[in-house]
């Protein structure tokens, strides 16, 4: 088949806040093909950034378009996704946001080879199996303890068994403040539930304040410390987790997320000590990427775990990445609100069995369908033209 059209859809909440909270909206990529097949993607960074990647002038030979990149070629084959992704990553070689933006074209590749082919993406990636997987529910810790212990008391409502907070006053205040937090969270999941902390990169290369949490989460039962230290402090993750290990304290080293190509991952798998690398499969190029670093991972004897904060679209791609590694069972499992992100697929994409596990679906592609309702309840409309010549105009689903 043909890939025909590459259709970009940018969806937002009305009201966008400075909280860290991802699911506010979302630059969302459909592929069709000249069998009538469609196939769809999500990337995870700045919607309009990304979708500029996909439709800008040419600059020169290294700065072309995605669609440019895409439109008219063949895809048959899993051989095909890759040579593609490759073909785009080329033809931008000096986009900045090509990692970024292809993401949502590459998941929407697999996609549609899937259900071209009548096979699972996990299948297609080299997968013998789909395992469950332990959800966690992700969520943003609240502006106070007590608001901390609301939400996990929520959690326990809706039956999660692991959770994970982040970010909001973490680290603003003092440890005495961070501890209290923790131990919020802790109280309101119970004793046996698994509970990780991430800390959005708030220490940033302070090596001795991430240590001094690190020891004190671990007394409550935290199974991680994420994003304790911004990414690039490969030096300072090191001596953070050597110095965890050296002085035994029963905690994680969890990052990952900020690396927006395989080679920044590669990179913190090798030389920042992590025992859990998180990756977002909408920010490092897509499924083709991400499955990459599972590879390594599993190579290294880390635990792969995917970063996603977007919609079931995203959920479902990243779980495909790592279904057949059985030692990797963890999936983040977005638990806020959204109403953007809750309606994006119709049912929810990935649904919780009655042992409370998920799994990457059997059918064929990612297995989950987009609500067209909530594409059109949800897009901006954008228009980019430049000298009279319209570049790039939304238009229904
Ligand atoms: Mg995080």
């Amino acid at each position: 088949m043909k890939i025909e059209a590459i259709d970009l859809f940018y969806v937002a909440l009305t009201k966008i806040t400075r909280t860290a909270d991802g699911t506010q909206d979302s630059l969302v990529v459909r592929v069709r093909t000249d069998n009538g097949l469609e196939g769809w993607g999500e990337c995870d960074a700045s919607p309009l950034v990304s979708l500029t990647a996909y439709v800008m002038p040419m600059s020169h030979s290294n700065i072309i378009n995605i669609r440019e990149a895409l439109l008219g070629e063949t895809l048959d084959s899993p051989e095909d996704v890759v040579r593609l992704r490759n073909k785009a990553g080329e033809y931008g070689l000096d986009i900045q946001q090509l990692d970024h933006a292809v993401a949502g074209a590459d998941i929407a590749m697999w996609d549609v080879l899937g259900k071209h082919l009548g096979e699972p993406v996990w299948k297609l990636i080299g997968h013998d199996a789909s395992y469950k997987k332990l959800p966690y529910a992700s969520v943003l810790f609240g502006d106070d303890p007590a608001e901390t212990r609301a939400i996990a008391d929520s959690i326990v409502e809706r039956e999660f068994r692991a959770a994970k907070f982040g970010w909001g006053p973490m680290g603003r205040g003092s440890l005495a403040d961070d501890i209290a937090l923790v131990q919020a969270a802790r109280d309101g999941l119970g004793p046996d539930a698994k509970l990780m902390v991430d800390a959005g990169v708030i220490w940033g290369d302070d090596v001795d304040a991430a240590y001094e949490r690190a020891v004190a989460f671990a007394d409550i039962g935290v199974t991680w410390l994420e994003e304790p230290l911004r990414t690039e402090e490969i030096g300072a993750y090191k001596a953070l987790s050597d110095r965890v290990r050296a002085n035994d304290i029963n905690i994680g080293v969890a990052g990952g997320e900020g690396a927006d190509y395989f080679r920044a991952a590669d990179d913190m798998m090798t030389n920042a000590g992590l025992d859990f690398v998180q990756i977002d499969v909408g920010r490092i190029g897509g499924i083709t990427e991400a499955k990459r670093v599972a590879d390594k991972a599993h190579e290294l004897g880390i635990q792969y775990v995917n970063h996603t904060f977007k919609s079931h679209l995203s959920v479902a791609a990243s779980i495909h990445v790592f279904a057949g590694y059985e030692e990797f069972d963890l999936t983040e499992y977005p638990a806020g609100d959204s109403a953007l992100i809750l309606g994006l697929t119709a049912p929810t994409g990935i649904f919780r069995d009655t042992d409370g596990l998920v799994r990457a679906s059997d059918k064929p592609g990612l297995g989950v369908e987009v609500n067209l309702a909530a594409i059109n309840e949800f897009q901006r409309q954008v228009k980019i033209e430049i000298d009279g010549e319209i570049l790039f105009e939304s238009s229904q689903p």
